[in-house]
């Protein structure tokens, strides 16, 4: 079979890695793909957000599967356009995206279907949105409605930042997508994202992980795209992950359902698990995490491919066979390009990747953000490389994933050391 793989990032690398280790798959395409992708499959240079380039790529290439990894290209409607085209694919329609591009859209539909969460209100005039305020107490959660690369959420600690930041969304911070706000209640617990494969009826899990969002180490500084990942996630035990499907992943999906907007693909589920051992819905993505979607990977025995197929074609999911197997743990150590989230240099020259794969058994290297310049790999984006490794138990896999990031010869990127901390603390 042949694949299209839509995106370059380190999420899209470990995908077309899995799938590249399936008998099944014939050949792969991505779509603009980085160079670290380009050892498993073809790379041709059309941005994931050109939609009209990526239908006619997908018309030329005819694939199997189209498999969609960044959100953007959803919410703009690829798979509405493709499905139109009838090439079969992998990620929901620009309706069903809605569940990640309008944080509105997603808590009405929670709060339609029982489905625990923060309490909350949608506003788009200042003024009703300060006094909506006095039901809660500091710390005070405002989020732009629509995408903002993960930017659109202020965590105010006090009730002035949280008006001035009313003030800033509502004018334009981030655009259309802050024309309206969503304001809610602040939840404490412990974080953790669950993955599920659904084909709009029913739904596969797939697994747990937990990602470190901050830059620095002990979970300090400003927030990044991710600078780590680790699964499976102490907190999503079988038994939590029970309860997860059943309070909250067949309640969104049957939700979807009813409503005429059927859900397909992978559903992201982000949670907060509350001191008492409560899971509630921070919020839902609808594609893969990054870097969890690598750990996931890494971690995946059997195949996906069967799953991704009856998800995009409407075949039964119910009746595909599970995932196999999962390996015991993975960790994926993201390195940075010095300056990262903020402004960076490109096109230093990184060394060692190969060495690093090769002397460390259980180890890939996923790129993200690289290039290749006169047959060197250089730098070309903040994150640059997703270093991760399997390994029996997650301390095993920190240990192996930080001796191959110690092999890579890069002096002007940076890393965390202390991915994995939560889960190596509990043995
Ligand atoms: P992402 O980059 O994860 O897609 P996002 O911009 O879509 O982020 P959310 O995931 O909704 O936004 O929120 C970002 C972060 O803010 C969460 O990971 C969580 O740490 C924190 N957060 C969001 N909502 C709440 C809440 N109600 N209570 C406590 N913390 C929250």
């Amino acid at each position: 079979m042949k694949i299209l793989i839509v995106g370059g990032g380190g999420r899209e690398h470990a995908l077309a890695w899995r799938l590249s280790k399936s008998p099944k798959v014939t050949s792969i395409v991505c779509a603009p793909g980085n160079p670290g992708m380009a050892n498993v499959a073809r790379c041709i240079p059309i941005k994931a957000e050109d939609i009209e380039g990526q239908v006619r790529l997908a018309k030329d290439e005819r694939p199997h599967l189209v498999i969609v990894g960044p959100e953007v290209p959803l919410a703009m409607g690829l798979s509405d356009q493709l499905r139109m085209a009838d090439i079969p694919v992998f990620g929901p329609s620009k309706a069903a995206a809605q569940l990640e591009s309008s944080k509105g859209f997603s808590k009405d539909l929670m709060k339609a279907c029982g489905v625990p969460t923060a309490a909350y209100g949608r506003f788009t005039e200042a003024d009703k949105a300060k006094a909506f305020l006095d039901n809660f107490s500091a710390p005070y959660v405002l989020k732009a409605d629509g995408l903002a690369a993960g930017k659109g959420v202020v965590i105010a600690e006090t009730r002035e930042e949280a008006e001035k930041s009313i003030d800033d969304m509502l004018s334009g911070q981030f655009g259309e997508s802050s024309a309206e706000l969503v304001i809610e209640e602040f939840m404490e617990g412990e974080e953790a994202s669950f993955f599920v494969l659904t084909d709009g009826h029913s739904a596969v899990p797939l697994a747990g992980a937990q990602d470190h969002k901050r830059v620095g180490e002990g979970d300090t500084g400003v927030n990044t795209g991710g600078m780590g990942a680790y699964s499976p996630a102490p907190c999503l035990d079988s038994a939590m992950q029970e309860r997860v499907m059943e309070e909250i992943v067949n309640p969104t999906i049957k939700g979807m359902r009813d409503m005429g907007i059927p859900y397909t693909g992978v559903l992201f589920v982000g949670l907060m698990i509350s001191p008492e051992g409560n899971p509630r819905v921070v919020e839902y993505n609808c594609r893969f995490g990054d870097p969890e979607c690598q750990v996931i990977m890494a971690r995946l025995k059997g195949e996906i491919l069967p799953l991704m197929l009856a998800c995009a074609t409407g075949y039964n999911l119910s009746d595909c066979k599970r995932p196999e197997r999962f390996e015991d743990a993975a960790v994926c150590v993201v390195m940075a390009t010095e300056g990262y989230p903020a402004s960076y240099e490109k096109g230093s020259v990184i060394r060692g990747l190969e060495e690093a794969e090769a002397s460390n058994e259980g180890v890939v290297v996923f790129h993200a953000g690289t290039a290749e310049r006169n047959g060197d790999i250089i730098a070309n984006g903040g994150r640059v490389l997703g270093v991760t490794a399997m390994a029996d138990t997650v301390t095993h896999a920190i240990e192996n994933a930080y001796k191959a990031v110690d092999q890579i010869d890069w002096p002007e990127g940076f890393y965390r050391r202390d991915i994995g901390w939560r889960a190596k603390g509990r043995g």
